[in-house]
């Protein structure tokens, strides 16, 4: 197991990220520690940070680089210290602030929890941030897959993902079901598993606020709240309510509210404001394939926001090419967010864009941006071109298939270039 609490940096010079006055202070030569993950992320790992370092030495030459530091977890954490998530990797990542993984296996029904929600919660990475754009050359099941082009801020330690749940035949939900009866008159069936679906103000606050932040940083036009509040009315309709208010106390003056739109400005939006909408997660799902032009940031409750993130990466090409990132108040684990895809494991084979585009979204949180847009360009470039993944090749028969280290290559050659 490396040593986490040493600078075990590759290259002289190597220092810690810190976190100053609410902003992260990069070094440039910056210690970031990795989770190659398992099943196929290897595969996707060893092609990744060929991708990542040799962008960085594009843009910055020798004055810029990352010192990669492996910590362990997964399956080869297990393998090496018999422990799925050691407390020295949880730590690793704490200490340097910023961290990137491959996917991890999480059994279903039953063993342990997911090592990605241990994380998210052990560090209060409380947003999960997903871009989903198109890219020239990716086959799509829609006409027009370039109008979609949205950023999904997805709350991430709330809602059903808190893991309080009990199986069916255990005394707790035994004595919830009894509790239920007793105090509210509340009849279960006898064999109802319970679950318990949390969402506060105070976790669906510093979510709407990142998701405006976003948006008005970066002059996107719009942020749409998605909840299912007609149902479930006080967790997801709460989570609407205290959105808008949120959004109309601390940003007012530069923000402007659907209903506002209609009564007070003639159904247009003033120039200079964000315009705040909410939408039920089963119309936003029609709006994905049908409207995707209306909706430019969404801020969503954990379950609803898993889903959304996944069809709206299916309409632009599927989750081979889906980045994504979990992001607390000063502390940043960027990942792919398709699952170890084990039929493939070590088979040189899949797609490493979702690991490529998180390591993207990475330069630009470290501030490198240069670098950053230097992936993306070479990325597109290289799809336009047609030698790409299996996945990528589907539905295009003038495509050539590579394995995922002669797609890096690729990349690779037109960073250069
Ligand atoms: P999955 O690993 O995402 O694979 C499902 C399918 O998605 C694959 O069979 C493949 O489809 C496609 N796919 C996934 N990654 C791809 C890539 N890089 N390039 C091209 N195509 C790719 O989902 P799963 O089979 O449901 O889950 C496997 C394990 O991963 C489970 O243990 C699950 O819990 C875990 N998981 C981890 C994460 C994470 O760590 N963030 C996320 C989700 C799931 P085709 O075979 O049709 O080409």
């Amino acid at each position: 197991m490396p040593d986490a609490s040493a600078p075990a940096a590759r290259y002289p010079g190597a220092e810690r990220i810190t976190y100053e006055h609410n902003r992260l202070r990069v070094p440039d030569i910056p210690i970031v520690p990795f989770i190659e993950g398992d099943g196929t992320g290897p595969d996707i790992w060893r092609a990744s940070v060929r991708v990542l370092d040799a962008a960085v030495t594009a843009a910055y030459g020798m004055r810029r680089r990352i010192s990669w530091l492996e910590v362990l977890a997964g399956e080869k954490a297990m393998a090496a210290v018999g422990s799925l998530l050691p407390e020295e990797t949880v730590t690793a990542i704490r200490d340097h602030r910023v961290a990137i993984k491959g996917p991890l296996t999480t059994p279903v029904g039953g063993g342990f929890r997911s090592l990605n929600v241990t994380l998210r919660q052990q560090m209060d990475l409380y947003a999960c941030v997903r871009p989903v754009r198109h890219f020239r050359g990716v086959p799509s099941v829609v006409h027009r897959p370039g109008d979609l082009n949205l950023i999904i801020f997805r709350e991430n330690v709330e809602d059903i993902y808190t893991g309080i749940e009990w199986s069916a035949d255990s005394a707790e939900a035994a004595d919830l079901r009894r509790f239920l009866d007793e105090r509210f008159h509340i009849r279960l069936r006898p064999d109802a598993g319970i679950g318990i679906k949390p969402i506060s103000r105070f976790g669906t606050r510093r979510l709407v606020r990142m998701a405006i932040e976003y948006a008005l940083g970066h002059g996107r036009p719009s942020v749409t709240l998605v909840h299912k509040g007609n149902i479930m009315k006080y967790t997801e309709g709460a989570f609407r309510d205290w959105g808008y208010e949120l959004a109309t106390t601390e940003f007012r003056d530069r923000v402007v509210t659907w209903d506002e739109v209609q009564r007070e400005h003639g159904g247009r939006v003033p120039d200079g404001r964000l315009l705040i909408q909410d939408s039920i997660a089963d119309i936003m799902f029609q709006h994905l394939l049908l409207r995707p032009k209306e909706h430019s940031v969404l801020a969503t409750p954990n379950l609803n926001g898993d889903y959304l993130s996944d069809a709206a990466a299916a309409v632009v090409g599927g989750i081979g090419m889906a980045p994504g990132a979990n992001i607390g108040d000063g502390y940043a684990v960027f990942e792919a967010t398709h699952g170890t895809a084990p039929k493939y494991a070590g088979q040189d084979k899949v797609n490493p864009g979702s690991v490529i585009l998180s390591g993207v979204m990475m330069l630009e949180h470290l501030g490198w941006k240069e670098a950053a847009d230097a992936v993306v360009s070479a990325l597109e470039d290289t799809i336009a071109a047609g030698r790409v993944t299996y996945d990528l090749a589907r539905g295009n028969d003038a495509a050539e298939v590579v394995p995922t280290s002669r797609f890096a290559d690729q990349v690779i050659a037109r960073l250069r270039a």
